[in-house]
């Protein structure tokens, strides 16, 4: 399916915001009891609240990423504790903290990078045949051959690569680059809230490992706010896809209906509708009828004078100026009307298709692209006495729109007295 959304800084927001949070709290630790005991229950609930949903909404990804979390909270918080209780570590900690930090960011990379393409049954298992091989696979070899598995994940496998500074071993450094390199390239080919998070979080996880024994709390604060990244992401694309349309990109009939509920008593609404489009779509198909819905989208939310645009439904579009009047309106709607009419669609005629890819930049912008030109006809009301609500604003553009039509498409034509006023404008 093609990605609908584009690179935003709005994706990074929450994360960062996150982020910044359990940095501070890191180093401003509040100590209170309050605090302690909720960033202690925060990962258990976080893994069941937001495993519960992901399950529901089939998000394995971000399921088995917050899994991922969990098991790095609770093996790291058994010997945190041990060692804040005795000063001393396991005979254990060593191994478990390298497994953790060579393992977590390459898990949380495979697993934000995979996605479902087998039957939904199989996927999860092959999910968590990973995670068992990644975890209960390693710790057992640890209790057979403790010397060896140490030696195998702390040694320093390329002297020249290593500095002084790093304090984690030389196997974490490239797992995280690694794990992060993903998520970063997934990112840039698929642009979406879900695939921000990891970005940061295993970000977080980096700068976490060297505080873990010093500061314990640390621990609860970051695992916590990396699965509240992860969480929230889920919620974040889970707005954007009822609100958006999916199609288009631009505000659906939802964020449609929500924004007419607060508008004030100044108002002005326009409903836009592709000429002659059905024709269109029977000359050309359906999907080269979708190209033309989202160039015309594309027009529409570049509308000017405060307007916001809206998908209604099919091949009508919304136009919504809050607090404006018709006068002021129908340049913006005119010059809208001009772009799309103006603009030249080039359709590739599939019959006429080059074999392979010389031949056709050999030929792009030649023989097989023809341009075709869109029209799309407006009817335009303002809030006043003749309607008082939205619904009766939409109704009175409605009609205006089927003059619209009447009078040849192409054209804006406002409700009722403004007739004179849209030729006015035409003419300007
Ligand atoms: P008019 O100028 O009077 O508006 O004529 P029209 O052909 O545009 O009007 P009509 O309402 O008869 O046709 C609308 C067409 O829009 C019919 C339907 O196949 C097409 N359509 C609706 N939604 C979509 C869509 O999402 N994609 C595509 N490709 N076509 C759509
Ligand atoms: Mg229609
Ligand atoms: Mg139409």
């Amino acid at each position: 399916m093609r990605n609908r959304f584009s690179q935003s800084p709005i994706h990074f927001l929450p994360p960062v915001f996150l982020a910044a949070v359990a940095w501070l709290l890191s180093f401003y630790w509040p100590g209170t009891t309050f605090f302690t005991s909720l960033f202690n229950v925060l990962p258990t609930l976080l893994v069941l609240l937001g495993g519960a949903f992901c399950v529901v909404y089939q998000r394995q990804s971000q399921l088995f990423t917050l899994i991922t979390l969990y098991i790095v909270h609770v093996s790291l918080s058994l010997q945190t504790e041990h060692f804040q209780a005795t000063h001393t570590l396991r005979a254990e900690t060593p191994l478990v903290f390298h497994l953790a930090t060579i393992l977590a960011p390459l898990l949380v990379g495979v697993y934000s990078v995979w996605s479902i393409k087998a039957h939904l049954l199989q996927d999860t298992i092959s999910r968590v045949a990973l995670l068992l091989v990644a975890t209960v696979v390693p710790l057992a070899l640890g209790r057979v051959y403790p010397d060896g598995m140490l030696h195998l994940v702390d040694t320093i496998y390329w002297p020249s690569l290593h500095g002084d500074w790093m304090k984690l071993a030389q196997l974490a450094y490239i797992t995280s680059i690694v794990g992060w390199g993903t998520v970063v390239v997934r990112y840039a080919l698929f642009p979406r809230p879900q695939h921000a998070a990891p970005i940061v979080a295993i970000a977080c996880l980096a700068w976490m490992w060297s505080q873990v024994f010093i500061a314990p709390h640390v621990l609860d604060v970051v695992i916590s706010c990396a699965q509240l990244m992860i969480l929230g992401s889920v919620i974040h694309e889970t707005f954007y896809m009822a609100f958006r349309d999916e199609l288009t990109g631009i505000p659906g009939r939802r964020a449609l209906n929500e924004r007419l509920s607060r508008l004030g008593s100044q108002y002005v609404i326009a409903m836009a509708d592709v000429d002659h489009f059905k024709k269109f779509n029977d000359t050309h198909g359906h999907d080269v009828g979708d190209q033309v819905l989202r160039l015309v989208a594309s027009k529409m939310r570049k509308v000017g004078g405060g307007g916001s645009a809206f998908r209604y439904g099919g091949e009508e579009f919304t136009l919504l100026f809050p607090g404006k009047t018709l006068e002021q309106c129908l340049p913006h709607l005119e010059e809208v009307r001009r772009s799309i009419e103006t603009y030249p669609l080039r359709i590739r005629d599939p019959q006429n298709r080059p074999k392979d890819d010389d031949q056709g930049k050999a030929h792009r912008g030649a023989s097989e692209a023809k341009p075709v030109f869109i029209t799309v006809s407006m009817g335009v009301a303002e809030r006043g006495t003749a309607a008082r609500t939205p619904e009766e604003v939409i109704k009175c553009a409605d009609q205006a729109l089927y003059k619209a039509k009447g009078a040849g498409r192409n054209n804006v034509m406002p409700y009722g007295q403004g007739a004179q006023l849209a030729s006015r404008v035409k003419r300007a």
